[in-house]
């Protein structure tokens, strides 16, 4: 069993959380269905990353409100609302492959520590 943070460390890389050279993702967005070099099941954990990335995206989301709200309007306000708002909706694009494969190695770390693992080995 791997630690926590040799699988982080592997998630940070984006690549498979058990072996860390394979990749996680074919294009933006579209996960393996295995580890191409230690044929780990990859896609069918994707539904048990859905809440970390609802979660992720609600923290992103309320920092830019927060942010909105401390910081002084700007002088043209429908600019500066336009690049607040590309701004968050870059972050958010930007960050998914990142979010979604600390996701997966959170699950590919639970699913082996727990008794009965759904993806044993
Ligand atoms: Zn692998």
């Amino acid at each position: 069993m791997l630690s926590l943070k040799t699988i982080l460390r592997h998630a940070f890389k984006i690549r498979c959380p058990r072996c860390g050279v394979g990749k996680l993702f074919l294009a933006y967005g579209e996960l393996v269905e295995t580890c191409g070099e230690c044929r780990l099941p990859i896609r069918t954990r994707e539904p048990d990353t859905y809440f970390f990335m609802y979660m992720s995206t609600a923290a992103i989301t309320g920092t830019f409100v927060i942010s909105m709200l401390m910081l002084a309007p700007p002088k043209n306000q429908t600019i500066g609302s336009l690049l607040i708002g590309l701004s968050a909706i870059a972050i958010f694009f930007i960050t998914t492959p990142l979010r979604k494969s600390i996701s997966i190695a959170w699950e590919y770390y639970t699913d082996a520590k727990s008794e009965n693992p759904r993806f044993p080995g």
